[in-house]
């Protein structure tokens, strides 16, 4: 073995004033192949390198990330004019009677009264028209484009439409021009307790103590970090829960987790769940082993447990892709090296945006001021947001008043990948609605008023879900590739022979991906990362709380909840092959509540209940369920009340439940007798 004095690709990048990516590039025209930017070079590598890269032939080194950035106050905005021309067309039906100078362009929503001043119809006959096609409207209330196009060509007059939705498509194809590098969105993310919170105090702080000046700092849901390289945005809110619901919302803000796992404690459940909840998102993962301070912190045996639980979390150093930094956030150890480590992260990730165009973001957090009105946090994605902007956030509009910055202080614009509090708004949207800046005021307020009115018909607009009894159709339609799923089960075991099970199905035209597979009762945050994933949830020997519940029958995520290891295979088989049986579903009559234990001489165990809900029966079929897993299934042997045997109790009074063979019953548990129906297959 040859010892010379290693030096890593970035160490040598930034030597050389040039990005390691560019570097990697230099070295592989070289015939040296390295894998990434923290890979080790020899000295004569790195020497030979420099010179190449150093001699008068070659030409300047490209300009760093930070030097090519366009300062804000020169950014300039497209005029309202060129926006409105690059909104495309919609493809409207030309009947030969409808002459070509009828054509009358309007916006994706217009009030009855404004179409009909544009159409030159009466409202009132308007109304009547979308009477007869089952609208019911008045004179000031918006329709959408659609019904007024339809209407509009019933009084044989052809109408253009300048759609919000399809400009926005237009504009994100031809948007690989002006693209310049933007900062990183990262979200840490970890086990309870592993040092989350502490962490982002920690950034924050050792940037704050760097800067001479600026204001005191807020907490507005996002925040930005100097480093010497450029700038980091941290979302405030930590953890996958906020995180996924976001995205299932159709929310895509983070650009990077950072994965904390204390070097104490190790890999835990919330560890395993952010690693699959930034997985199904896509994003890429930088690892903190923190609290490396403690006396019996081991972070090279956390780094085993990570590699072992996912082969994608093989560290650099052990010639892996992921980064691995050893952190302290309570002794600030290693904070600067992480940031820097964040940095390289995006180099590579090449996170590019427009800073020329009108605005669009996401709200990250939104909140009722009693002196400011509805303020929103947005984290502008790409463009520049500007005060006086007129904007769409959800289903409310406005025109941005002021704009302040994560330091309390007011600026004029914010460019992308900068959190901002805008004032200003209607409403307050929630976290994860869309924030877009429009041409101007009155389709700003068109849009939010057309957004509402949907969602008060639609409920939350729910997309339309994978489910078992469609999965045949949808694979054939080409409209799912992959089916993806949770999986939640009350031992280990269970889970391996499920995934293991499940890999075997696979088929050229349907993957099937596990995003997720943990021991334990199915909870909410379970069935939002299966709303956001478009997932189905299969729970073996688990219920749902009672919030999951709500949450699926709200998102529309299909539950489904087996005992049998093989049902729940040959389900999702014949599901795949169209073959899917009339399914027996399992209907929930009651449920009671084990407030007291009494043992009775001949007959055990006797648990002494409260009907939370429904009805009791005697001789049902029942379940134990505790801490949201069926610990038994058994028959409702006796049944009774004050020392009486009854049939059945009703919800609100308390009764005695014996169940058969079964004694270990505990205070706290659930007995839920159910029936089985049989749902006919859908067509
Ligand atoms: P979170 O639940 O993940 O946000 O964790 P917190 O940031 O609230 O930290 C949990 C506990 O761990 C707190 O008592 C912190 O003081 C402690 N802690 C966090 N980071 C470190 C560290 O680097 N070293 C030590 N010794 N303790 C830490």
């Amino acid at each position: 073995m040859v010892f010379l004095a290693n030096i890593r690709v970035y160490e040598l990048a930034n030597q050389l004033g040039i990005k390691s990516k560019e570097l990697i590039e230099e070295l592989k025209k070289q015939g040296v192949i390295v894998k990434t930017h923290s890979s080790s070079l020899d000295e004569e590598t790195a020497l030979l390198i420099k010179t190449i890269l150093t001699s008068p032939k070659k030409k300047e080194p490209t300009p760093q990330p930070v030097e090519e950035k366009v300062p804000p106050a020169k950014v300039k905005i497209v005029p309202e004019e060129k926006v409105e021309e690059k909104a495309i067309e919609s493809k409207v039906a030309k009947p030969d009677e409808i002459k070509e100078k009828e054509k009358i362009k309007i916006g994706e929503a217009i009030t009855i009264k404004e179409l009909s001043e544009k159409i030159n119809i009466p409202a009132k006959e308007i109304i009547k028209k979308l009477m007869g096609i089952g609208v019911m409207t008045t004179v000031n209330q918006v329709i959408d484009s659609k019904s007024a196009m339809s209407v509009a060509k019933d009084f044989g007059i052809e109408v253009e439409v300048i759609s919000f939705e399809a400009e926005e498509i237009s504009t994100e194809e031809e948007e690989k021009e002006g693209l310049i590098p933007r900062p990183p969105v990262v979200t840490i993310m970890g086990h309870v307790d592993h040092g989350k919170t502490s962490l982002l105090d920690a950034i924050r702080q050792t940037n704050v103590a760097a800067k001479e000046s600026g204001g005191i700092t807020q907490h507005i849901g996002a925040y930005e970090v100097d480093v010497d390289k450029g700038k980091i945005v941290f979302l405030d809110t930590p953890g996958h829960e906020a995180f996924t619901a976001m995205r299932a919302r159709g929310a895509k803000v983070t650009d990077i987790v950072i994965l904390v796992v204390a070097a104490d404690d190790g890999v835990m459940p919330q560890t395993i769940e952010a690693i699959n909840h930034a997985e199904a998102a896509g994003v890429s993962i930088i690892v903190a082993i923190n609290k490396i301070d403690k006396p019996n912190a081991n972070p090279d045996k956390v780094r085993q447990e990570l590699v072992k639980l996912n082969p994608h979390l093989l560290p650099e150093e052990w010639g892996g892709k992921t980064i691995y930094v050893n952190v302290s956030a309570k002794k600030k150890i290693g904070i600067e090296e992480l940031l820097e480590m964040i940095i390289l992260q995006a180099e590579i990730m090449e996170l590019k945006a427009n800073p020329l165009k009108p605005a669009k973001g996401i709200v990250v957090e939104s909140k009722l001021d009693r002196g400011r009105g509805p303020v929103v946090t947005v984290l502008v994605q790409k463009g520049t947001l500007k005060a006086g902007d007129p904007f769409v956030a959800g289903p409310y509009f406005g025109k941005v008043r002021a704009l302040i910055n994560d330091r309390g202080i007011k600026v004029k614009e914010a460019a992308p990948s900068t959190p901002v509090e805008v004032l200003g708004l209607s409403g307050v949207p929630q976290a994860g609605d869309s924030f877009q800046v429009v041409p101007d005021e009155k389709s700003a307020r068109q849009i939010a008023l057309l957004r509402s009115q949907k969602q008060r018909e639609e409920g939350l607009g729910i997309k339309t879900r994978v489910t078992l009894e469609d999965l045949y159709k949808q694979i054939n339609e080409g409209v799912v590739k992959e089916l993806n799923i949770v999986i939640k089960a009350d031992v280990h075991g269970s889970i391996q022979a499920l995934v293991d099970s499940f890999q075997k199905l696979e088929t050229k035209d349907i993957k099937i991906k596990i995003i997720h597979g943990a021991a334990g009762g199915i909870t909410e945050t379970d069935v939002i990362l299966a709303a956001a994933s478009n997932a189905i949830i299969i729970g073996f020997n688990v219920k749902p709380t009672d919030k999951a519940a709500e949450a699926a029958e709200k998102e529309q995520v299909e539950l489904k909840l087996y005992s049998i290891i093989y049902n729940a295979i040959a389900d999702v088989k014949a599901a795949m092959e169209g073959m899917l049986e009339p399914t027996l579903v399992e209907k929930v009559t009651g449920k009671a509540e084990v407030r007291q234990l009494f043992t009775v001489p001949k007959m055990g165990v006797i648990a002494g209940c409260f009907v939370l809900d429904g009805v009791i029966q005697r001789n049902a079929d029942a379940k134990l369920i505790r801490d949201s897993v069926i610990v038994y299934q058994g028959k409702i042997g006796s049944l009774r009340r004050f020392k009486e045997d009854v049939k059945e109790v009703q919800a609100g009074y308390e009764c005695g439940i014996g169940i058969e063979k079964f004694q270990d019953v505990k205070i706290g548990d659930i007995i839920e007798p159910f029936f089985l129906d049989k749902i006919p297959k859908k067509l």
